[in-house]
């Protein structure tokens, strides 16, 4: 009975959501990010939360955010970092947040990790960085590929998605990455390509909008192939061209100084330059594109 309960609560929140959304073009807040440490055990190029030193969120303000969060209507919550898995306090961690969420009534609890800790928190899917095959790993994230790997592979009964940065670094690395997936049957739902987005200003690792466009011709190429690509075309093609309006006030994220729209970079440059293709893929979604309205139910 409780999962009926659940069933019609939940079809009703998103009925009444893709009104909103779908028909009256509304951004109403949906989906939540808490990155409640800056710490990692990585150093990967391109990123420099560990450098900032900043204190870890306590289970308290972890709780209180949780709940502020469903009060004003988000229902998809995320965990991030830093590397989330390194994270506790009071003698919780970030199953425990997982736990919570879910009692709190959250539909879907998403986390991120760079994979090399274990997959436990019991969340309904967990995004792995993978930039490639080990050379091309270690470019941007250390020798730490096998590692990343055995935590996947031995990831029983947990729903595991890869997260593919492309940078100058990594580009050269997207076909054989795929190709790998498709041959040693990774256990994965697929991966989700995104692009450098210069956090900190244009840097070594962007690639020019002329770039990125043939990459994304390759991406969409390697669809066509019926490789296990999580983007949408739409979603792609919004990324290649650059007309999608941002940042998105569907989404907020919150780390241990305050509250964000969309994420924590945004920036006249930075957003122009953004990457993240989870943010066109809800764009194209709002613009009623059936590529991403279709491919979101594959890691929503
Ligand atoms: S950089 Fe991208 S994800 Fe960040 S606020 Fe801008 S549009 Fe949103």
């Amino acid at each position: 009975m409780a999962g009926a309960a659940d069933f019609v609560r939940r079809l009703g929140f998103y009925a009444s959501y893709a009104w909103s959304f779908l028909v009256l073009q509304q951004q109403r807040p949906l989906i939540y990010g808490i990155a409640p440490t800056d710490r990692c055990n990585l150093r990967c190029r391109g990123c420099e939360l560990p450098a900032r030193d900043r204190p870890d969120m306590t289970w308290p303000q972890m709780v209180s955010l949780m709940k502020s969060a469903y009060r004003r209507g988000f229902r998809d919550l995320y965990f991030t970092g830093g590397e989330p898995m390194l994270w506790q306090d009071a003698g919780r961690t970030i199953s425990d947040a997982v736990t919570t969420a879910r009692d709190l009534g959250f539909f879907h609890i998403h986390v991120y990790t760079n994979g090399t800790m274990g997959l436990d928190p019991p969340a309904d899917l967990t995004w792995v960085s993978m930039d490639g095959l080990r050379d091309t790993f270690a470019a941007r994230r250390g020798d730490h590929f096998e590692t990343v790997e055995t935590t996947i592979r031995s990831a029983r009964g947990r729903r595991v998605a890869v997260i593919y940065v492309i940078d100058r670094f990594t580009a050269v690395g997207v076909e054989p990455f795929l190709r790998w997936m498709v041959e040693t049957r990774l256990p994965v739902t697929g991966v989700m390509f995104y692009f450098h987005t210069p956090y900190y200003g244009v840097d070594e690792l962007h690639l020019t909008r002329e770039e990125r466009r043939t990459e994304i011709g390759r991406l969409l190429r390697y669809i066509s192939h019926g490789f296990p690509i999580l983007n949408s075309r739409a979603g792609l093609r919004a990324l290649a061209s650059g007309d999608w309006p941002r940042p998105t006030a569907v989404s907020s994220i919150a780390d241990v100084d305050g509250e964000y729209v969309c994420c924590r970079a945004a920036g006249e440059e930075t957003c122009r330059e953004c990457g993240y293709a989870a943010c066109t893929e809800i764009v194209e979604a709002q613009r009623l594109r059936p590529s991403a309205l279709l491919g979101m139910r594959r890691y929503w």
